[in-house]
């Protein structure tokens, strides 16, 4: 199962592999969970088959928007090196958005249906992380989680990626304290 309640498409993204500091849970296991997931987000309507070289980049882009964007909440300098990685993976796709029966759909423009995909994913990583919504991005507190999100709240108070999964976990495990 992906998770696909955040409402920012990078973090979205970063949110396919969770539990980064314990259990490490990946959800991009095989290039056909990269194509489902790029389909599932509307990024790609045409046929192709990804490769274990996407699934890899895949994977690099992925981890580079989390670094950056733990960088970001922790107030620090992101590195270098995953600022080329994001940057090229942007550059690099040739994608377009269309109107299709009242829908906004990502038509790929290149030879490269997936790349074209992940560069929409880079660029809403650039967008997020070097706009004006910077400084709401935060970095989720429930145990391990490890999950990006935009603050939006109204008092800047979030403290979950999902109030469905870790919120709901948080509130869970203070009922079991206070009953024991
Ligand atoms: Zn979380």
């Amino acid at each position: 199962m992906f998770r696909l309640d955040n409402d920012t498409l990078a973090f979205r993204f970063t949110a396919t592999l969770t539990n980064r500091n314990g259990s490490r849970f990946e959800r991009l296991t095989s290039p056909q969970r990269l194509e489902l997931w790029l389909r599932a987000n509307d990024l790609m309507d045409t046929p192709t088959t990804a490769t274990e070289d996407d699934l890899r980049g895949a994977q690099d882009l992925r981890e580079a928007i989390h670094r950056i964007g733990t960088a970001v909440c922790e107030d620090r300098r992101a590195s270098r090196a995953d600022v080329g990685i994001v940057n090229t993976a942007s550059e690099l796709g040739d994608a377009h958005l269309v109107l299709e029966s009242g829908r906004a759909l990502w038509k790929s423009a290149g030879d490269n249906p997936i790349r074209d995909a992940l560069s929409i994913v880079a660029a809403d990583a650039i967008a997020v992380l070097g706009g004006p919504d910077h400084d709401r991005v935060k970095a989720c507190q429930g145990d391990g989680c490890t999950g990006l999100y935009v603050d939006t709240s109204r008092g800047n108070n979030r403290r979950w990626c999902s109030m469905n999964i870790c919120g709901n976990k948080a509130k869970k495990s203070a009922m079991t304290a206070r009953a024991d």
